[in-house]
């Protein structure tokens, strides 16, 4: 049987709920046959941060070199940063039949909705704005009037949870793992996915058979 067209899966979510712990988590997975979507990014890379594996870190003139050749599926600017996912072999691995997994920011994650519907959306949720407050207030990173500034973001952010496919809440990242996992397998067989395919594999038996009548 043909193979089936790969999924496009978008992983988004407020500043702090963890999503990149998360998307770590299931690419940690040795199982795990999604190709993660290197984003394009004009932030400074952390220690430990690879070119080209966890970024591709570049100049503000790079990247805006970038959106001038209409090289990106969209991209954001977050926090004084730009982030954008490169367009250049997503339609390759979906047309591979791999999924594409992107981890974007809620922006991002609107643009793509409007370009490639047929994506699947999971939006991940904080347990609680309780804990969500206490996570940013952990990472040391922010001051008191910035997380401040991000809470209103979020709420601003997760009132967009119902143009998704999905909500999974982060509580335990294993678990969050689990859903995730679960929601992409059972996109796999939805039925108008599997039935075009079936159909041409019983046509080609008829077909040899010589009963394509
Ligand atoms: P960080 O600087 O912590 O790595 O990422 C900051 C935010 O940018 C995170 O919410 C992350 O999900 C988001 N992000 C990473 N890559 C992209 C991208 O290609 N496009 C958009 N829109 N957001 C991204």
């Amino acid at each position: 049987m043909a193979k089936q067209r790969g999924l496009l899966i978008i992983l988004s979510g407020p500043s702090g709920v963890g999503k990149g712990t998360v998307r770590a988590a299931v690419f940690d997975d040795e199982n795990c046959d999604y190709v993660y979507s290197i984003s394009a990014t004009t932030r400074k890379s952390r220690p430990g941060e690879q070119d080209g594996v966890d970024y591709h870190f570049m100049s503000r003139q790079e990247f805006e070199a970038l959106i001038d050749q209409e090289a990106l599926l969209e991209y954001a600017e977050y926090v004084g940063n730009y982030y954008g996912t490169p367009l250049a072999s997503i339609e390759r691995h979906l047309e591979e039949g791999r999924d594409v997994f992107l981890e974007i920011e809620v922006q991002g994650a609107r643009k793509v909705r409007e370009k490639m519907p047929e994506g699947i959306f999971i939006f991940l949720a904080p347990p609680s704005f309780k804990e969500l407050e206490t996570r940013l207030t952990d990472r040391g990173t922010d001051s008191d009037d910035v997380i401040r500034e991000r809470m209103l973001k979020a709420k601003k952010e997760v009132a967009m949870m119902e143009a998704y496919d999905y909500v999974v809440v982060n509580d335990e990242v294993p678990v969050a793992v689990r859903k995730i996992n679960a929601i992409i397998d059972c996109e796999h067989l939805k039925a108008d996915r599997v039935v075009d395919r079936l159909l041409s594999d019983i046509a080609d038996y008829f077909v040899e058979e010589g009963e394509d009548k």
